[in-house]
């Protein structure tokens, strides 16, 4: 990233690696106590939609406590959560849409 100017933080960097984690979406291996080394990985775990209802652009976001809630809820209402889904409605970045929306 330093090669290619990208000014980003070494925290910024590690924090989205692990949100990429709980994701599945990249696995870290920890070699020894101070060596990590991510993989991506090709498994899609969970993700859920954002559905622009001007043009009807889907979106996808993948948010781990998404997964939390499903399995806290779960556990209090002592339910066997196998599967959920989840869209938000809404307008997307086009200018369009969102003008269109409040007309
Ligand atoms: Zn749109």
């Amino acid at each position: 990233m330093k090669n290619k100017n990208y000014r980003v933080s070494r925290a910024t960097v590690y924090n989205t690696l692990d949100l990429l984690v709980e994701c599945d979406l990249v696995t870290k291996h920890q070699f020894g106590k101070n060596l990590a080394q991510y993989e991506k990985s090709y498994g899609f775990k969970q993700h859920d939609h954002l559905i622009c209802t001007e043009c009807n652009q889907v979106l996808e976001f993948c948010d781990p406590r998404i997964q939390n809630i499903q399995n806290t809820v779960g556990e209090i209402l002592n339910f066997k959560v196998l599967h959920h889904s989840l869209i938000l409605y809404g307008t997307c970045q086009k200018e369009n849409c969102e003008n269109r929306a409040l007309a």
